[in-house]
């Protein structure tokens, strides 16, 4: 027999996750579906850790959802005790010649009544002794900001979406098809899973799902990061002495030693394009080398320092990096909830509850994260 949900949710990455929880705290019938499981290995969540930071230089929107965010994920911490998903390691911005964002985000957060710390070079250089700043002309840390155990978070936020009442399945959802209201989507077993409403946050899947809407305007990149291993006993990799950084001109980001997992560091410039079941998780010899001459550059201690780890990810870019949550154009009870294009994870509750909101109020959506807007060629606006 068909069993009935008020709404369906498919992905359960952090924006399926939030959804879910947001949903059935609102007294929805929710089953949230997923093809390998929450943050899975394979999908854009499953990352140890992940930096939230409420600057976004001009970019006020997502500040204001990071802020809003912010405080959803420490409540939510708080009402489990697991104070060990967040780190408070504070999140430095480190702006070259051109210190155009860096100066924005000040100004959006001193509008928006944030924390932060502006430094001279001299400054940085005798807070920061261990970072090699050459180019470096200034600095803001943001002190509140810090770095979310993502994975962990996940499944923390799926297991209290199932207290409040939703039911969590591994299933692979097929491609909806039809017009108006669909009653139900179909699992690869053949299943299927009738609801009135049917969230897809399906990450750098969602081209695949829909190929036709979105095949062309979801462009999944390939993203490498490495953990480099803290010479024994050193301590100025740690927090308090160093925290989350930002290098912005070579769009580099990485945090300090957490959980003793060592010095993580990645760049954030896109790489090739990539299909989320199959692509290699194996870093490749020469994003190999490209890090090790930047960790030189920057952390000179560090430069003959083994990489103790690696991960291989995707980003599931917008055109410009804003994100898409919009209804299908045909099928009117059908939503899109993804585009997190490297800087999602941090916007998890606000996002869930921005999906909530739009489903069971009625409230109007933002055009920047309107399907209208998503364009089929790439042009980088958000970082
Ligand atoms: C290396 C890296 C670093 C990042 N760093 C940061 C950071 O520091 N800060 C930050 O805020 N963000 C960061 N991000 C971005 C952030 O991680 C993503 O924006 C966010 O995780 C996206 O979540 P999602 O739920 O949309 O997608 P996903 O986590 O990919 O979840 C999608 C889910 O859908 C499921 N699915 C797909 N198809 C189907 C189907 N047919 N049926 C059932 N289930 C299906 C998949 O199995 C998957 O679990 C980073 C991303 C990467 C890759």
């Amino acid at each position: 027999m068909t069993k009935t949900y008020d709404i369906a949710v498919i992905g359960a990455g952090v924006f399926g996750a939030w959804t879910a929880w947001h949903l059935a705290r609102r007294g929805q019938r929710v089953v949230l579906l997923d093809s390998y499981g929450p943050a899975n290995a394979r999908s854009s969540s499953a990352g140890e850790s992940r930096i939230i930071r409420m600057g976004y230089g001009a970019d006020e929107i997502y500040t204001r959802w990071a802020q809003r965010a912010y405080t959803q994920w420490q409540d939510f911490f708080a009402a489990g005790q697991r104070s060990d998903l967040f780190h408070k390691t504070g999140v430095l911005w480190l702006a070259g010649k051109d210190g155009a964002r860096v100066r924005d985000t000040a100004v959006v957060l001193a509008r928006r009544g944030v924390r932060f710390e502006q430094f001279d070079l001299r400054t940085l250089e005798a807070r920061y002794p261990q970072i090699g700043l050459d180019g470096i002309a200034g600095g803001l840390l943001e002190p509140d900001s810090g770095v979310l155990m993502a994975r962990r978070a996940v499944a923390a936020v799926v297991e209290d979406a199932v207290r409040a009442g939703a039911e969590y399945r591994t299933v692979v959802v097929a491609t909806p098809h039809g017009a108006g209201k669909i009653a139900a989507v179909v699992t690869s077993a053949g299943e299927r899973i009738a609801a009135g409403e049917f969230v897809f946050a399906c990450g750098a899947w969602l081209g695949k799902i829909f190929p036709d809407l979105l095949g062309g305007r979801i462009f999944p990149s390939r993203q490498e990061v490495f953990f480099f291993g803290i010479p024994p006993g050193d301590l100025r990799f740690s927090p308090p002495a160093l925290p989350t950084f930002l290098f912005q001109e070579e769009l580099s980001y990485g945090m300090p030693d957490l959980e003793s997992r060592g010095l993580k560091i990645a760049l954030d410039a896109h790489g090739e394009c990539v299909e989320p079941d199959t692509q290699s998780r194996i870093v490749s010899l020469k994003s190999v080398e490209e890090i090790r001459a930047h960790v030189a550059r920057r952390f000179p201690a560090l430069g003959n320092a083994p990489i103790v780890e690696t991960r291989v990810c995707q980003y599931e870019n917008t055109s410009n990096g804003d994100f898409l949550i919009d209804q299908h154009s045909e099928m009117e009870n059908v939503w899109f909830v993804g585009g997190g294009s490297g800087h999602g994870f941090k916007h998890g509750p606000a996002m869930g509850e921005y999906v909530a909101g739009r489903i069971l109020d009625h409230t109007a959506g933002e055009e920047r994260f309107s399907l209208a807007t998503k364009d089929v060629v790439q042009r980088r606006a958000v970082y």
